[in-house]
């Protein structure tokens, strides 16, 4: 049986990627903070799949013993791993606190590094192993240090992609836009302004997610919308897409503040 491990599995497109998952047979290893929330998916997927093993990581990525101990377990061989836990920051750079920046840069780009870095040596042995990092097609525009953290997170894919890919090794970066999860509240942005087409599914994002990591895809972009909207951001001329990345983040600033 395969195992996976899958960081910000408690809530949102970690915990989608858990169930399904779960419903094709892998054993789970599922790593965030709330030792509560990790117990309770624990039992539900139990209680659907009692034939896979699901090992529980408390553990804050951003603190340096806790990521080491995610690592520790990741050298030891796991077949699938994805780098999904994150946050946003709902301030423009200027307006930030400088420790929110750095548990930013710490989670979105130092852990999935780390952790890619450590899970690469078993699978390379193996000849066989996947890495799905969740960037955003907030990586192609200029948003602020999330878009930057991203783009990091993208571009590092792309790069791994083509160092592994024949050794056996998937890396698909995953790019979604607005998904009904936890995020937007946990940042405390007001999204109400969004329009209803521009939101996609957990469930969604994490099915073909799925099926273009089988196709040995590098990029994902779940939704015939973002499919249009990447298209401008990743080809329009860059004065434009900085120009829409940095109204993003000023309305998501301007909402909070009202
Ligand atoms: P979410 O619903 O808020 O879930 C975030 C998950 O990450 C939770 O399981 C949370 O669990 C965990 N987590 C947060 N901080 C952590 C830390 N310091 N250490 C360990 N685990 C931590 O968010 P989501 O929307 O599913 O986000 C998943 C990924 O998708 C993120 O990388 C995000 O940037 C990306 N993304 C989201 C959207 C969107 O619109 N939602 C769009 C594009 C990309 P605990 O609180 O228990 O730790």
């Amino acid at each position: 049986m395969k195992t996976a491990l899958i960081t910000g599995a408690t809530a949102g497109i970690g915990e989608s990627f858990a169930r399904l998952l779960a419903k094709n047979g892998y054993n789970l290893i599922l790593v965030a903070r709330d030792l509560d929330r990790l117990n309770q998916r624990k039992i539900e997927l139990r209680e659907l799949h009692p034939q896979i093993k699901i090992e529980l990581l408390r553990a804050d990525l951003t603190v340096a013993s806790d990521l080491n101990m995610v690592s520790a377990r990741v050298e030891k061989g796991i077949d699938l791993l994805i780098n999904n836990a994150g946050f946003g920051i709902n301030k423009t750079f200027t307006k930030s606190e400088f420790v929110q920046e750095q548990e930013l840069l710490d989670l979105l780009v130092k852990a999935p590094m780390q952790l890619t870095h450590s899970a690469l040596p078993a699978m390379l042995n193996q000849g066989s192993g996947a890495i799905i990092n969740v960037s955003s097609i907030a990586s192609w525009i200029a948003g602020g240090t999330y878009s930057a953290a991203k783009s990091y997170l993208t571009v590092f894919s792309e790069s791994l992609h083509s160092e592994v890919k024949d050794s056996g090794i998937k890396v698909l970066s995953l790019c979604p836009g607005f998904t009904r999860t936890e995020f937007h509240q946990r940042g405390r942005m007001r999204m109400n302004g969004l329009p209803n087409f521009l939101w996609l599914s957990a469930d969604q994002v994490s099915k073909i997610a799925w099926r273009d990591l089988q196709r040995g895809r590098v990029i994902s972009v779940p939704g015939w919308q973002y499919k249009i909207i990447s298209s401008i951001v990743r080809f329009g001329p860059r004065p434009l897409v900085r120009k829409i990345g940095m109204n993003i983040k000023m309305k998501q600033r301007q909402r909070k503040n009202k």
